[in-house]
């Protein structure tokens, strides 16, 4: 009888899954460009879809105030959909979140910065990556998946056709930098790319991890194509999902 207690006791403790399993709140800014927004309506209704069956709580704000330590502090990872820090008190919340083991997933202009920007720990959060040039128009494009082993990208195809999308190249290029992992970049058969601004040739990393952070970017993130294609989708959500797995307070999917 004991023994038979204590069994049922480890299946219940076992299957025991807390739901929902983690906290996401993505920001967002409705006041921006056009195809950002149309980007942004479409995130969140990708987003809310996956909550189905309450796996996670996915919560929005328009907001940008909203990234104080109060309001962040329950959440395991922060979606920048279409924007990105601006005042000082929010880059000061968002480093405290980050340097605390904060999860952060960033589309897109999320990573945009300049000689205007002035916060050096952003720059160096992103992989010394300052936005260089961009093609235009918004044009599909040939991605190499730079590893397969990973588990964001791993089952993935080593290349595929990734859906319109306005697409960034930095310079430096985070690759040179030992704490960055980049996992997909911009094929060299997409070169010279663009038919009225052209990104000529280079090193242009699309989705990358800085390893000293639970953070990715992701540069998808313009206009209405984005989540077309079931690769990329597929990419998106193994991204999500590994953010919130490298929680230093656990994994949350083991149970
Ligand atoms: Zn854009």
């Amino acid at each position: 009888m004991k023994t038979v207690f204590i069994l049922l006791l480890v299946i219940s403790t076992s299957a025991s899954a807390q739901f929902p399993r983690f906290k996401v709140l993505a920001f967002y800014n409705k006041h921006v460009e056009s195809a950002h927004v149309e980007f942004a309506n479409d995130a969140i209704k990708f987003f809310k879809d996956l909550t189905v069956g309450r796996g996670f709580v996915f919560d929005t704000t328009s907001n940008m105030a909203d990234l104080n330590d109060d309001k962040i502090k329950d959440y395991q990872l922060l979606m920048m959909i279409n924007d990105f820090p601006h005042s000082p008190p929010q880059r000061e919340a968002f480093e405290k979140y980050m340097k605390n083991g904060g999860g952060w997933f960033g589309f897109h202009v999320a990573a945009y910065n300049d000689r205007t920007t002035k916060w050096p720990w952003f720059v160096d959060f992103l992989g010394g990556a300052v936005f260089n040039r961009n093609n235009w128009p918004p044009m599909p494009a040939k991605l190499v998946i730079d590893d397969t082993t990973h588990p964001v990208t791993k089952g993935l195809p080593t290349t595929f056709i990734a859906p319109i999308n306005e697409w960034y190249q930095w310079k430096p290029s985070p690759r040179e930098r030992k704490n960055i992992k980049v996992l997909a970049t911009l094929s060299y058969d997409n070169y010279p790319f663009g038919l009225k601004d052209i990104i000529p040739g280079g090193d242009t990393p699309v989705m990358w991890t800085n390893l000293d952070y639970r953070m990715i970017y992701l540069n998808m993130g313009h206009g209405p194509h984005i989540f077309t294609d079931a690769t990329q989708n597929r990419l998106i959500i193994s991204a999500l999902r590994w953010v919130i797995a490298t929680d230093k307070k656990g994994n949350v999917f083991e149970h």
